[in-house]
């Protein structure tokens, strides 16, 4: 199993109500991380009444700090479990170690690999195993200084194990310039969607690191080409511990929501 580059066909993938590829635009979206059952509970219902396809939230959180918030684990994905029984909503997670697979693979829709976890070839083989045994697609993010064929060979250790349901995510790399967090390479998606079969999709959040240019770069990436977009959501950004300066209020989603659904019909 390969991405065959130049295959030209795209592979739909679907998880929960959402479909990745054949024309639809997936819209995944929830706070960065799990923090209290009540703020996640009002931003799964947010997000379900708004558009979203999925729910996104970290239970296990790649900081790049050790001193930093590091998630709630178990007790995080006992509440993204709850969050799918209130809105119906399939669940985006990140899965950061080979040893959380299956617990991690019993909450989660689609498996999330971290932009700091793409390079992790023990972790990209256990979920791919999983994968291809239970069907759960797995969402590969480009890592930081990752080049767009590193990112095709990370997708490859997945898709190596059998399975074919495998998600490029483009979340923006890192450059010489701080007026964005990361520099979002359109490029990138546009060559992606004609190189492999496989779905592509934009995080423009961490690519921003600021709520108000989320919007644009969520419709230039719709424009790109993109089966899809990962978006935070957080009602209270200022006491949120990570990433608040990025995330979207709510209504401030609802709005994208109209803006790149609208786009979409076009393109
Ligand atoms: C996230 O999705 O919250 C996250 C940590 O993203 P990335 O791996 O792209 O930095
Ligand atoms: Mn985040």
């Amino acid at each position: 199993q390969t991405v065959r580059p130049g295959a030209g066909g795209v592979d739909t993938i679907e998880a929960g109500h959402a479909r990745f590829g054949g024309g639809d635009l997936s819209i995944v979206a929830g706070p960065c991380a799990v923090e209290d059952r009540d703020a996640l509970l009002e931003i799964a219902r947010h997000v379900a009444d708004a558009g979203a396809t999925l729910l996104r939230g970290g239970a296990y959180k790649p900081r790049t700090s050790p001193h930093a918030f590091q998630g709630l684990g178990e007790a995080g994905l006992a509440l993204l479990d709850e969050a799918r029984a209130l809105t119906g909503l399939g669940i985006v997670t990140e899965v950061l170690d080979p040893r959380d697979v299956e617990k991690v693979g019993a909450v989660a829709d689609v498996f999330q690999i971290g932009a700091r976890s793409m390079a992790n070839s023990a972790l990209l083989t256990e979920v791919g195993r999983y994968s291809a045994e239970h069907g759960t697609p797995v969402l590969v993010k480009r890592g930081i200084a990752a080049s767009v064929r590193e990112l095709l060979l990370a997708a490859e250790y997945v898709l190596n194990e059998g399975t074919n349901r495998v998600i490029l995510c483009e979340r923006g790399i890192r450059s010489f310039d701080n007026v964005t967090r990361n520099l979002l390479d359109l490029g990138a998606v546009a060559h992606l969607k004609g190189a492999t079969h496989l779905p592509v999709v934009v995080d423009p959040s961490h690519a921003a690191g600021r709520a108000d240019l989320v919007l644009p770069l969520g419709l230039a990436a719709v424009a790109a080409g993109a089966d899809g977009l990962l978006v935070e959501v957080n009602p209270r950004p200022e006491t949120t511990h990570s990433d608040g300066a990025q995330a979207l209020s709510p209504s401030a989603f609802v709005d994208l929501v109209r803006r790149v659904e609208a786009l979409a019909q076009v393109c």
